[in-house]
């Protein structure tokens, strides 16, 4: 079950975020959702299998502090957090006081994804979206906690 944080942390009663389902095949889209919480952060998801190459399509999530980086050799922190269903691409709307997550979550940006590489560390992929267009990558990092990664914006070549 690749949701079960997901909805632990959450009161369905309360909260109008969607419920958890798992489909069977990836569109390979991704979404940007700016999440203004406790602290402002944004909430980068891609649509993919629960583990490296097997599970249930989910949303893996990462809440990216200082925003998405634009421009190449940019680089962000990315805290992994826990999966999201895939119905959460489309989720805009206020989080109620109380609630995990409280505050507005609207969609920054959104699009689809090619996946190049899947690793344990890293993940590379070429977003087409309205604001992040090209290639990024997700490399698994130390220091900032057991979570984190750094998203950066490549070359057209990669890494
Ligand atoms: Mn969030």
């Amino acid at each position: 079950m690749a949701l079960e944080k997901y909805q632990e942390k959450r009161d369905f009663k309360k909260t109008s975020e969607p419920g958890a389902k798992e489909p069977k095949e990836s569109l390979n889209r991704f979404v940007v959702q700016e999440h203004h919480a406790s602290q402002l952060h944004w909430d980068f998801r891609l649509e993919m299998t629960e583990a490296i190459d097997s599970g249930s399509i989910v949303l893996k999530s990462w809440a990216v502090p200082k925003g998405l980086p634009q421009s190449i050799g940019d680089k962000k922190l990315a805290v992994e957090v826990e999966d999201h269903p895939v119905d959460y691409i489309d989720f805009e709307g206020v989080i109620p006081e109380g609630s995990y997550g409280a505050g507005t979550v609207k969609i920054w940006d959104s699009g689809e994804y090619e996946l190049i590489k899947r690793d344990e560390k890293v993940i590379e992929i070429v977003l087409s979206g309205k604001k992040l267009i090209g290639r990024y990558a997700l490399i698994k990092t130390k220091g900032y906690g057991r979570n984190s990664w750094l998203i950066t914006k490549n070359t057209p070549k990669g890494v």
